[in-house]
């Protein structure tokens, strides 16, 4: 099956829907041969075409072309692909969940168009039948949105900002990773140069927070794994961090402990005396073939030991990470591990799925996307956290997850991850320290954004470290012209 998309200027939309029918199939750029498997999408000088031709049968469908977008119509680019979508829903007979919708963030359309003024029912047309989302999935992002109108209340607020510290350490690589995370047994000579970089731009950024008058309002210290540092590294920067701010006034403080390899109960203790109210450990299974098959060292019980001695260090609200989809699960190991995690617990549960990423393992080595389980009927087991008292309070989507699903971070109510909230809706400026770190600056009610990136590998960050400092100036200068704009008007 190949796909061709002629006469648009962007096809991506178009090509993004068709891969939720034929997700491996490959782009042409010339026309199909006759006969040939293909889904063909065309916009013509009259009107747009579609056609699906597989096994020697075919299907077309065509439509006019549609009306300006000033004038209330869509760009030919959505109305072909839309054209393209129901051709293919009804060929194949498959409902995608999400519909036509290829954004990542639904839960922010939803505050979007309230907020723009909509009413209930535009923004259900809007969801329902222009994107063609199902009721569950769309019922799920607008409870999402509901649950979370108070919490960004509180994170939009002028001149508000979370801090996030980033450790690009593992203790080894999983398969299905694309991040840029240095393996500890190779690079363990660079973490403590690292830490010391680290905890000076932490100041910078204190400095910096300071003469814009901005507000701490959360700490993430996530990575890689943050754990991958000594009990005393840990110190070092949890130390720095303590003394830099004033931890009695923000809303939450989140270490990711991350994977049991390398997290020991002087660590836990460590993070807990230090300051952090919430931690992660990560599972993503609990079977220990599952986890063997993406390259972890280590076992099941040693994520239960894990999480028993972090509730013996006195951590109060925990999250847990699963991940649907990784290689050599199947519906019913994921459930188990679902329910495992359950039976311990834990404050949070965050349900993602397996994205392809090109830079991971599993893509490069080129599994095939079929190899994996029913992905959606794995997600369809987290009705087991409702009824088990978790609620959903943050969804986000990415690029190649597999049938094209969510993320979505559960909780017992009033444990909600506030800088999960913040990040993902992008209402607040995030102040990052620390390799491959992107600082963004938000103001004027998200009006007004700017990015400040680092360097993205350890080495260069170490090396460049001046360079990172002065860039982190911009910090004032951006809010400089904040107050200009906002005593201007
Ligand atoms: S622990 Fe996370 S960052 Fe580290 S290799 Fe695994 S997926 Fe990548």
């Amino acid at each position: 099956m190949n796909i061709y998309i002629t006469g648009l200027g962007s096809g991506y939309e178009v090509e993004h829907l068709v891969r939720l029918f034929y997700p491996m199939a490959p782009l042409t750029l010339t026309p199909p041969e006759d006969g040939a498997d293909c889904v063909w999408a065309e916009k013509r000088p009259d009107k747009l075409w579609a056609m699906v031709r597989q096994g020697g049968k075919s299907r077309t469908a065509e439509a006019p072309l549609p009306i300006p977008v000033e004038e209330g119509g869509e760009t030919p680019e959505f109305a072909l692909a839309s054209l393209t979508y129901d051709l293919l829903r009804s060929w194949t007979g498959i409902r995608p969940p999400w519909g036509k919708m290829t954004g990542v963030r639904p839960v922010r359309l939803v505050h979007d168009k309230r907020a723009a003024g909509w009413t209930e029912e535009e923004i259900d047309d809007f969801f329902l039948k222009r994107f063609d989302c199902s009721p569950e999935k769309y019922g799920m992002a607008k409870a999402i949105a509901d649950l979370q109108e108070p919490i960004l209340k509180v994170g939009s607020a002028p001149k508000t900002y979370s801090l996030y510290i980033g450790i690009p350490f593992c203790p080894s690589r999983c398969s299905y990773c694309s991040f840029v995370s240095c393996n500890l047994d190779r690079d363990r000579k660079l973490v403590q140069p690292y830490v010391d970089c680290l905890c000076r731009e932490v100041e910078a950024i204190r400095d910096e927070a300071d003469k814009a008058g901005l507000m701490l309002c959360s700490i993430y210290i996530g990575g890689g794994t943050p754990t991958s540092l000594s009990a005393a590294q840990l110190r070092q920067l949890m130390g720095t961090v303590r003394d830099c701010f004033d931890l009695s006034t923000i809303v939450e403080y989140t270490v990711e402990a991350g994977r049991p390899d390398c997290t020991d109960a002087e660590k836990l203790a460590v993070i807990r005396e230090y300051g952090a109210t919430r931690i992660s450990i990560n599972p993503q299974t609990f079977s220990d073939e599952v986890l063997k098959n993406i390259g972890r060292r280590h076992s099941a019980q040693d994520i239960l030991d894990c999480y028993a001695e972090a509730r013996a260090a006195g951590h109060d609200d925990i999250n847990m990470d699963l991940i649907a989809g990784l290689p050599g699960d199947t519906v019913e190991g994921f459930e188990k591990s679902l329910r495992q995690a359950i039976a311990l617990d834990p404050e949070n549960i965050t349900v993602h799925t397996l994205t392809l990423k090109r830079a991971s393992r599993i893509v490069i080595e080129d599994q095939k996307e079929n190899d994996y389980a029913d992905v959606a009927a794995m997600l369809e087991k987290c009705h087991l956290l409702a009824e088990a008292g978790y609620r959903p309070y943050y969804l986000y989507r990415q690029k190649n997850t597999l049938q094209n699903l969510e993320n979505v971070g559960w909780c017992k109510p009033g444990h909600e991850g506030y800088y999960n909230i913040y990040i993902m809706e992008e209402v607040q400026t995030i102040l990052s320290a620390g390799a491959g770190g992107s600082t963004k600056l938000v103001a004027d009610g998200g009006k007004r954004m700017q990015r400040i990136f680092n360097f993205k590998y350890p080495t260069e960050y170490i090396q460049r470290f001046d360079e990172v400092l002065e860039r982190k100036k911009g910090v004032a200068v951006f809010y400089d012209h904040d107050l200009g704009t906002e005593t201007s008007g």
